[in-house]
């Protein structure tokens, strides 16, 4: 066991980052720039890999697709500039609608597109208060307050098609039915907003795996190193992890945790957490996602479907949600099949095989040669049986109040915690990376510049 908590080299302070996802990563990356030879900084991360839920593979998103709001004030703008990264803007309200014998299609520039917009735009500038002193937490979802905003606003002609593609575009945001969720957790006096920095949100071209290589420049990430325990002691924080085989420990000044919401909550790792932050843990929740990657030889969906970004087949059971990767991505050709929330904890159940027959079924009635034969490529990726996250991003769900998103965000000694679930702009990239960045300013803050 390494029990120094100041690195022989220059008598530099230990910090163990736990997780070397988007989180983990701007935490190091900060603790690193501002306070040069400060630090000595190591991340552990459980997989081979480094990103988290930001995965590419093949040019294809597994996990997180956009930039939300991509904006100078975005943190990711300027690194993702770095990185020279090129994207396709504004794609969230470009939606194609194919339900039975009727097609609806929803442009930036339509009314239709204008309409779904406008009532997005008012439902995201509502503020509803909590109020403090009672500790109450109005009942109020996002599915209420969308459906009072497009009753007031929206023509009745339209009332019910831009309420349906508005709710499947709000489960997609919270990977849970937007009934469920809290408003307040998105909108309460600020605390999230969709929409705080501005602007349009921007896909990736062939993937964000490149944000990830620039973030961890420099950053020395031990994979493979799963963090058992994490235990608070006189001299800093006792870490163990299992590394090939075998427990390591290490001793730092401080650590961070960026274990995820689903991590955290199944007690994988040991830490001595307090009743509050217990309850914040079992009160928060991380919503289901699950991606059906689907190549076909052509691309057998007409031109019109093309060019948007969203198709969306209504059916009686259910929506049946498609991204068109035509403009983003250089694996042609392809759709990926997007389920959430309990949709996609009923397809968790089927085999892979009956996933696919349902999912080509679905495009074949639209698109006839959407067969089997002319598939190239098929995968299903899953984000919440996967131990190392528990799920796809967090929500507050209805009657909840924001403010558990602050206790778990609380230090307990020098155990410092980051990851998107602390974060105002929960559920997002730049929420986890802002987070990252609280929790090393925190650090700085907690050790005086004295060696
Ligand atoms: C399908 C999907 C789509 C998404 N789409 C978007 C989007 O379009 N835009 C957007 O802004 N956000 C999106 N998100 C959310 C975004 O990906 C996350 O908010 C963000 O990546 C979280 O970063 P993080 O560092 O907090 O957590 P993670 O990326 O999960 O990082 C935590 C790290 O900890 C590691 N770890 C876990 N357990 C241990 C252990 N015991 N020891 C050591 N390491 C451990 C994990 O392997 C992981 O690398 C999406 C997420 C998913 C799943």
């Amino acid at each position: 066991m390494d029990l120094n908590v100041r690195s022989p080299c220059r008598q530099r302070e230990r910090v163990v980052v736990i997780g070397a996802g988007v989180a983990g990563l701007s935490c190091a990356k900060k603790l690193m720039a501002e306070e040069k030879g400060r630090f000595d900084v190591t991340v552990l991360e459980a997989r081979e890999r480094i990103g988290g839920r930001v995965s590419t593979c093949d040019g294809l998103e597994e996990g997180a697709n956009w930039i939300h709001e991509y904006v100078k004030a975005n943190p990711l703008f300027e690194l993702a500039g770095q990185a020279g990264m090129e994207g396709v803007f504004g794609d969230r309200y470009s939606i194609r609608v194919l339900k039975g014998k009727r097609r609806y299609f929803f442009d930036p520039g339509n009314r239709l597109g204008k309409a779904l917009k406008k009532i997005d735009d008012i439902v995201d500038s509502q503020k509803v208060t909590v109020d403090a002193g009672s500790g109450a937490v109005p009942r109020i979802s996002v599915e209420q307050m969308t459906e009072e905003a497009a009753r007031e606003h929206c023509s009745p002609d339209i009332f019910s098609i831009v309420m349906a593609v508005l709710l499947e575009i709000q489960k997609q945001d919270w990977a849970k039915e937007p009934g469920a969720v809290s408003f307040q957790g998105i909108n309460a006096g600020g605390v999230y907003s969709f929409r705080e920095f501005g602007g349009e949100d921007y896909f990736i071209i062939n993937g964000m795996a490149r944000l990830i290589d620039k973030l961890s420049e420099g950053i020395g990430v031990r994979t493979g190193a799963r963090v058992v325990e994490a235990a608070p002691c006189n001299q800093g924080v006792k870490v163990s992890y299992l590394f090939e085989g075998k427990i390591n420990e290490i001793l730092a000044a401080h650590v961070v945790s960026t274990l995820p919401l689903g991590v955290l909550q199944s007690g994988a790792c040991s830490m001595p957490l307090t009743d509050r932050k217990k309850l914040a843990l079992s009160r928060l929740k991380m919503g289901t996602a699950m991606k059906i990657i689907m190549q076909f030889d052509k691309p057998y969906w007409d031109a019109g479907e093309k060019s948007a970004f969203w198709i969306i087949i209504g059916e009686e059971r259910a929506n049946h949600v498609f991204f068109n990767l035509h403009k983003v991505s250089e694996k042609i050709n392809t759709l990926v099949g997007w389920a959430v929330g309990d949709e996609a904890l009923a397809l968790e159940k089927l085999q892979e095989k009956e996933v696919r027959s349902r999912f080509l079924a679905v495009l074949q009635r639209h698109f006839p040669e959407c067969v089997g034969e002319n598939l190239k490529d098929f995968r299903i990726v899953t984000w919440d049986k996967d131990p190392l996250t528990g799920g796809a991003y967090t929500h507050i769900p209805l009657g909840v109040s924001p403010e558990e998103i602050d206790v778990l965000a609380r230090p307990i000694g020098r155990l410092h915690f980051a990851g998107e679930h602390t974060s105002e702009y929960l559920g997002t990239l730049h929420g986890a990376f802002l987070s990252g960045e609280r929790a090393a300013r925190e650090i700085m803050k907690e050790s005086p510049q004295s060696f």
